[in-house]
């Protein structure tokens, strides 16, 4: 689809953009001709076939093999971005994992996994666009929280704790950056059809569907949709906002 988002032409990072949300979100911002580069941690295979699939609908996609928790490789493919494309137009921090386990049976890795990947990461990649935006005056960040960053859940206060602060992050750095014109925002989906999710949506489908509004889970590409919203010029008067894409998701 085509429109007047102005986003063809920018230049656009997306983290863990080769599976789930992060490919639909890399597939949208390429079909409105934005000049699209996402970042992953070790699925080369399922990184070649985004980059196949959109040289077979005509859109050149670059990827980058990064890990978000490394804040040095994180800036240096940030700065290779920006020496191909001149600019840092958007970025959308989507990279992350779940861990989910009651408290008691966390172990270590699981809670430093979780929020050096959730939280670090997001620092990390921030950190490294954001001076390219503010020389600039302009930019776009959106960040991919969870409905458990503000509901709770059994088994998930790594998680929950690493996606609070990503709504937290995204409020403080929209008061940061506003005089700079760049605005900041998020997107906290539900339960979304992707590998993440498959466990809970496999375990007890009925039950968890009962939670939600809806009655039905959600596509990666409703998630993008909402990205491409933050990110289009269309949003251009909306900073600071965490909008939940989550089909009326109620948790205890
Ligand atoms: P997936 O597990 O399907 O994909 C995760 C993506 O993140 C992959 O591209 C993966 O790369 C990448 N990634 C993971 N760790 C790193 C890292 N350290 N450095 C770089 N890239 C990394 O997840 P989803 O698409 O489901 O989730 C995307 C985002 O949406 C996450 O932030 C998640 O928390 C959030 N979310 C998801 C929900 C859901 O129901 N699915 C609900 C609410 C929020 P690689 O392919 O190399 O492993």
């Amino acid at each position: 689809m085509n429109s007047d988002s102005g986003l063809a032409g920018k230049a656009v990072i997306v983290t863990g953009g080769s599976r789930g949300i992060g490919r639909a979100i890399v597939e949208r911002f390429a079909a409105e001709g934005a000049d699209v580069t996402f970042f992953f941690r070790d699925n080369a295979a399922a990184a070649a076939e985004v980059i196949t699939a959109g040289r077979a609908s005509g859109r050149a996609i670059a990827a980058e093999q990064v890990d978000v928790r490394d804040s040095a490789a994180c800036a240096a493919a940030v700065e290779r971005v920006a020496e191909r494309c001149g600019r840092i137009d958007v970025l959308v921090n989507n990279a992350g994992v779940i861990r989910d386990n009651l408290l008691a049976l966390l172990g270590d890795d699981d809670v430093r996994t979780v929020l050096e990947t959730n939280v670090g990461g997001v620092f990390n990649a921030t950190r490294a666009a954001v001076p390219h935006m503010i020389s600039r005056r302009a930019g776009k960040i959106v960040n991919i929280s969870s409905v458990a960053g503000e509901k709770g859940g059994r088994g998930q206060t790594n998680y929950a704790a690493s996606k609070g602060a990503i709504n937290a992050f995204t409020r403080s750095l929209a008061v940061e950056l506003a005089s700079r014109k760049i605005t900041v925002n998020c997107v906290a989906p539900g339960v979304i059809e992707t590998e993440m999710s498959a466990a809970v949506r496999e375990q007890a489908p009925d039950e968890v569907k009962s939670r939600i509004l809806l009655r039905r889970f959600g596509t990666p590409e409703e998630v993008a949709h909402a990205v491409w919203f933050f990110a289009s010029r269309y949003a251009d008067y909306v900073t600071g906002q965490v909008l939940h894409v989550d089909g009326g998701f109620k948790m205890e």
